[in-house]
């Protein structure tokens, strides 16, 4: 039996950092991940709140200087083709306002080694196949068939898409939003933005709604571009993933003369109905985090920043439980977690639905204030409760609605 302080389930961004704080405040972690690092994840453009949450764990400047795309924004593009850009420095005067478009098999890389360098010990190409949750003993399936058992006084969850607590104790719950596919791929040598955005993501909608395409780019001439939309509309196509990429990107006034002359430099991948949610997120010796927990949608780009502040709540949260104080896992996590996650569910709400669309390309004219605490939000500040967008965040959407379109919500 190998003991810990602490055993994280995943090295992505949610369990590096969390091992990373663990580690700098004196506790031994470790970290077993299944797949072999380097690896590919999908979610590649970041929030200026990732910066944050990075800083404070002592992992931005390992970031800042392997040189990621500079990320000052994001520009959408509605079906009338209408372009908003929204410059993360707008903000409400937080100090991170930019952030970075990462190869994700990169980034989470990095930041594996840095909690490696702090100090956390991490096995890789080994499963985590099982979990007592009385006696907090984990079960792991190392490469070469060997079985070996942790006791740990914490269990993080932060296997992400693998779901492994949830898996295993029957936390699993169906996400309320819509299914929704993701078909994607990078390319080569497309043609950028030349108005100072072309480092931005560029949020582009498909025909009448009917979905949408993120234009990520990764470098001075690699760009990913993925496909958002329903999967009856998908299906509707009857094409494979790769047709029906090559047929959108063709057909939409902006992506098909920004890839005019772009080559694909890898396969089409396709992910499937992938929002997800808990019934709960800790239990009496484990927490989850990151995508173990609830994963909404890629539109605003959140994924990233909600793993990364899990992972670091999750983190301070055990520090102080095994310093012996009192932690209220349902106040002190849970309801802070689902504060952020409902925000930027509204959000993804009134983006599918109209509502911030309305907002954002509303010819009236409109405030700078309101403006600014809307950049906030879509930077990643989703707990600053001096933003009425964060704590109420449905009467503040609709309100702003109503007021800049003329038209009720919902009508
Ligand atoms: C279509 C799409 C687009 C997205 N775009 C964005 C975006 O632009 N920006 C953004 O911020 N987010 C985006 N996301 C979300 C992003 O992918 C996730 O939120 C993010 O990867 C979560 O990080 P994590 O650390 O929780 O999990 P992950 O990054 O998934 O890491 C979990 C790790 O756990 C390991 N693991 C799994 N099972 C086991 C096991 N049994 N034993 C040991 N290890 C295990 C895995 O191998 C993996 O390395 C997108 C998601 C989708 C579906």
């Amino acid at each position: 039996m190998t003991e810990c302080d602490v055993f994280i389930i995943g090295g992505g961004p949610a369990g590096s950092i969390a091992a990373a704080k663990l580690v700098q405040a004196g506790y031994s972690v470790e970290v077993v991940e299944k797949v072999k690092f380097p690896r590919f994840v999908i979610g590649e453009s970041l929030l200026p709140r990732c910066n944050e949450l990075l800083e404070n764990a002592n992992m931005l400047e390992a970031v800042e200087t392997a040189g990621f795309q500079y990320k000052g924004g994001v520009a959408f593009e509605n079906e009338n083709n209408d372009i908003k850009v929204i410059n993360f420095e707008n903000n409400m005067g937080q100090k991170h306002n930019s952030s970075f478009q990462v190869r994700r098999e990169t980034f989470d890389n990095l930041l594996l080694e840095e909690a490696i360098r702090f100090g956390a010990n991490v096995t890789t190409e080994s499963e985590v196949t099982a979990y007592d949750e009385e006696a907090n003993i984990v079960t792991v399936i190392h490469k070469d068939g060997s079985k070996e058992k942790y006791h740990a006084k914490k269990v993080i969850d932060a296997s992400g898409y693998g779901r492994v607590l949830p898996r295993l104790l029957d936390l699993d719950s169906n996400s309320h939003l819509a299914l929704r596919d993701a078909i994607f791929c990078r390319v080569e040598n497309d043609l950028r933005p030349t108005d100072g955005t072309d480092g931005y993501i560029y949020v582009d909608v498909v025909g009448e709604n009917d979905a949408w395409i993120w234009n990520i780019p990764l470098s001075p001439t690699v760009t990913s571009v993925g496909i958002v939309c329903t999967d009856e509309y998908y299906r509707s196509f009857n094409m494979d993933q790769e047709a029906f990429w090559n047929h959108i990107v063709k057909n939409d006034p902006h992506a098909s003369k920004r890839y005019a002359h772009a080559t694909r430099i890898n396969e089409v991948g396709f992910i499937g109905g992938y929002s997800s949610n808990v019934k709960r997120m800790f239990g009496k010796n484990f927490v989850m985090v990151g995508n173990a927990t609830e994963f909404l949608d890629p539109v605003f780009s959140s994924g990233v920043t909600l793993a990364l502040e899990s992972g670091s709540k999750a983190a301070e949260l055990t520090i102080k439980e095994l310093k012996g104080e009192a932690v209220d896992w349902q106040v002190d996590y849970q309801d802070y977690m689902m504060i952020g996650v409902d925000v930027f569910r509204e959000y993804v709400e009134a983006w599918y639905d109209g509502r911030l669309q309305g907002i954002l390309f509303s010819q009236a004219p409109g405030s700078t204030k309101i403006e600014s605490k809307i950049v906030s939000v879509l930077s990643g500040y989703v707990w600053d409760t001096k933003n009425m967008f964060v704590t109420t965040p449905t009467h503040a959407v609709n309100a702003t609605y109503k007021a800049l379109t003329g038209k009720d919500p919902h009508s």
